[in-house]
């Protein structure tokens, strides 16, 4: 048993109320200062039965609880027992952790109790505060709520810890430093500041700072907003901002801060107690999804996520748009079926979303189908599935699609427009080709091919030489590879063996081709064929010596008739003299009427030939232009047929036409003595033919007889002429409304003819 001596020493020492009571009566018999003065008491009482001692402590049943001690040797705790108590005219509550432990002596025997009370007041506030802080939290945001779980969590621990040990503040402080939550604890009298570690670390400081640490690592930006939220507090009691801070390390960092002010009893502000965390990683959550949002609404492509359950939880803007969705409502009630026709939502159904589930992702096209329009249409559809993170399960389905049909618009314009170039080049009379910088080919179009009746393999390179006239060939050679050095532009004419018909001509051109940035890149190049041109040329160089010839021989004649005239004229010989003077006319004849017929192709040409019509007994213009041709070649020319009929014609152009027929008749008919002229009409034309009997036309040039300077290839050696009449008869006859033609037959003659209408059109 302690002597009353050693427990008053004890409990003198002790850094506790502490106090010992002994016996049944629970005499006071030691109590150190803390205790005395808690009860409000003195020494005095030292020695005293509790009753007497302190009655006002053994109301309620502190009694029972003293005596379940003493009797029963049970050990008693009261955590955080709230006493009210005046402090200087001033109403508080203030706790106690009181403990009630059974004195024995060495028998086991109790002989008294040892009481103890510890103050936790601070603890309990401080809890409190954690309490109201918590939910201040949990109503500021929603981030904050976990957290809030967490010190809820914390705070269960710690309350348990606290039941077990006196060590209150450290487990709080080890709690917040768990949960990454700094804390703070602001004298608002002497602004002096006490952190938690995880506070200082928050600011990548360390220790016990000056709260002007803090104050300047706030983002200037940012420091008038904490001002304003601190001011506030002093009125609203609550603290809460969120700020950016510069960390000692310079890097930038966002907080939250909130706290509760604690007042004194005349309403001053005493405290200002509270958490701040790091909210960096959620901004920046905050901010990337924001982001992202941003960026998927304003994708040109559609962009959705569908849940498991088959809604689509999302769609953007554009997606929206390209399927017809008119709310988001819309978005999440529309099933996704009525996204596709029955056949192409199979397509979902069976590989699609199969494909998404087995190997996370399913990329190909497919058609979906506009919600208003029923437009069904393709899209590029890239598909994959979104898994959890932690525990690797499927959450939803991630979508994006590209409508395709301005790319398969612009596919198709383009096949179109190289379709049509196709066709355009094929069905141009011009080969068009294109080399490449060593002036090998690598392109020529059908035209060419058609020319040549060689496929397209067989020109590339130098095949396309091949084709060229064995004659013209080192010509062409020559031509294009001078001009393949100094990569200048060329052109050279050449003759190509035809696949069938008669050889012909071709000018072929080619140009040097540059890129953009002025390297040479081979020939493109055109090759027109000038046969036409040609035989045209050949036409005029022989017909100009052939006119020439034409008008040489009359004026020859012309001028040997003259001579001898002269010569005559001093001894006159009236028969030669006629004879020369017939001689003469008809030569200026002949070369008046060459010159005539120059002159009407002449005028031909130009379009420019005026009718001079007039009424006139056909037969009769018919046997007055017979008659000197009969005359001069002694020919018989006989007029039959429909011998009164009139017709309405330029009197002087048919007399040209039938002479011109006459004439033919006689020269190209040259043994026979007879020509028949016959007039015919129906209801509407008149028809005049004009038969020899000649040697005839071979059938395959009758056709081309009214062509200018065309003459049957037999005549041209030897019978002179112009090929001009019968062209200059066909323009005469046509210009009246009439038509020209001829009929032959090899050995028997020929017989051409011409008809004119009865009743003629003014033009
Ligand atoms: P030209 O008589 O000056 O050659 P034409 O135009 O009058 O010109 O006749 C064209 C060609 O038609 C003649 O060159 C000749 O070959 C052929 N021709 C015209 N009339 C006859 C005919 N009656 N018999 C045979 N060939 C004819």
């Amino acid at each position: 048993m302690l002597s009353v001596y050693a427990q008053q020493t004890m409990v003198d020492t002790l850094p506790i109320g502490a106090c010992v009571f002994m016996g049944p009566d629970h005499v006071v018999s030691a109590a150190n200062g803390q205790m005395l003065s808690l009860w409000h008491k003195t020494e005095v009482i030292i020695g005293k039965a509790l009753r007497e001692a302190v009655p006002e402590i053994l109301r309620g049943n502190f009694l029972e609880l003293l005596q379940g001690v003493y009797e029963r040797g049970e050990t008693c705790r009261e955590p955080d027992s709230e006493v009210k108590v005046v402090i200087g005219g001033e109403r508080r509550r203030i706790y106690f952790d009181f403990s009630f432990k059974p004195l024995r002596d060495k028998d086991g025997h109790i002989y008294g109790i040892v009481h103890t009370a510890v103050e936790t007041t601070d603890r309990v506030l401080a809890l409190q505060e954690l309490s109201a802080l918590n939910e201040e939290m949990e109503a500021s945001s929603e981030e904050v709520r976990a957290t809030n779980e967490e010190l809820l969590e914390t705070q269960e621990h710690l309350e348990r810890a606290l039941a077990e040990t006196a060590e209150a503040e450290e487990r709080f402080r080890l709690a917040t430093e768990a949960a990454d939550v700094g804390t703070y604890d602001i004298n608002l009298q002497t602004q002096a500041v006490v952190t938690s570690e995880q506070l200082a670390n928050i600011f990548g400081l360390s220790g016990l700072v000056p709260s002007e640490m803090y104050v300047k690592a706030f983002h200037p930006d940012d420091l008038e907003k904490r001002q304003l939220a601190h001011q506030q507090a002093l009125v609203t009691g609550r603290l809460f901002y969120e700020a950016r801070i510069f960390r000692t390390d310079g890097a930038l960092r966002w907080i939250r801060a909130s706290g509760k002010v604690r007042y004194d009893a005349a309403g001053r502000p005493l405290r200002l107690l509270g958490t701040l965390m790091d909210i960096t990683e959620q901004v920046s959550a905050k901010e990337t999804e924001r982001k992202l949002k941003t960026l998927a609404d304003n994708s040109a492509d559609l962009m959705s996520i569908l849940d498991l359950n088959g809604v689509n939880s999302y769609i953007n803007e554009a997606g929206k748009q390209l399927l017809g969705f008119e709310s988001d409502e819309a978005v999440r009630t529309t099933p996704i079926a009525d996204l596709h026709t029955p056949e192409d939502f199979e397509q979902v159904r069976r590989e699609v979303l199969p494909g998404v589930m087995t190997t996370g992702k399913w990329v190909g096209i497919m058609n979906v189908r506009h919600l208003n329009t029923g437009e069904v249409f393709p899209v590029l559809n890239y598909t994959i599935r979104i898994d959890d993170p932690v525990s690797g399960q499927p959450l939803a389905v991630g979508a994006i699609m590209r409508d395709l049909r301005p790319e398969l618009a612009a596919k198709k314009a383009l096949a179109d427009s190289e379709q049509l170039l196709r066709s355009v080049t094929s069905a141009a009379p011009t080969a068009l080709w294109r080399t490449d910088a060593e002036g090998k080919l690598t392109y020529v179009n059908e035209t060419w091919l058609s020319w040549t009746g060689r496929p397209l393999e067989a020109h590339l390179g130098r095949g396309w030489l091949q084709a060229v006239h064995p004659e013209d060939r080192q010509q062409v050679e020559d031509a294009f590879f001078s001009a393949l050095p100094a990569r200048s532009a060329f052109e050279v004419e050449f003759r190509m063996p035809p696949v069938s018909g008669e050889i012909r001509w071709y000018l072929n051109s080619g140009q040097p081709q540059l890129d953009s940035e002025g390297h040479f890149t081979g020939y493109v190049g055109a090759c027109i064929d000038i046969t036409a041109q040609k035989n045209l040329q050949q036409h005029k160089d022989d017909f100009i010596s052939i006119a020439s010839h034409e008008l040489k021989t009359p004026v020859t004649s012309l001028k040997a008739a003259l001579q001898l005239i002269d010569r005559l004229k001093d001894k006159p010989d009236p028969a030669m003299l006629s004879k020369l003077i017939i001689q003469s006319r008809k030569s200026a004849e002949r070369v008046s009427s060459l010159i005539d017929d120059l002159l009407h192709v002449g005028r031909l040409q130009q379009k420019q030939m005026a009718l001079n019509l007039s009424g006139f007994v056909l037969s009769q213009l018919l046997s007055n232009a017979a008659q000197p041709i009969g005359l001069s070649t002694g020919k018989h020319i006989r007029v039959q047929g429909a011998l009164d009929l009139e017709i309405r014609a330029d009197e002087q152009r048919i007399d040209q036409v039938i002479t011109n027929f006459l004439t033919n008749a006689a020269k190209y008919a040259p043994n026979a003595d007879r020509i028949d002229v016959t007039v015919t009409h129906d209801e509407q034309y008149a028809r005049v033919s004009v038969t020899d009997y000649g040697p005839g036309i071979p059938a395959d040039q009758l056709a081309r007889l009214f062509e200018r300077y065309y003459r049957v290839q037999e005549h041209t050696k030897t019978i002179s002429g112009l090929g001009l009449g019968l062209y200059i008869c066909k323009e005469i006859i046509e210009r009246h409304g009439g038509q020209v033609g001829a009929e032959s037959e090899l050995g028997k003659g020929s017989s051409f003819w011409f008809t004119l209408p009865l009743r003629p059109v003014v033009i």
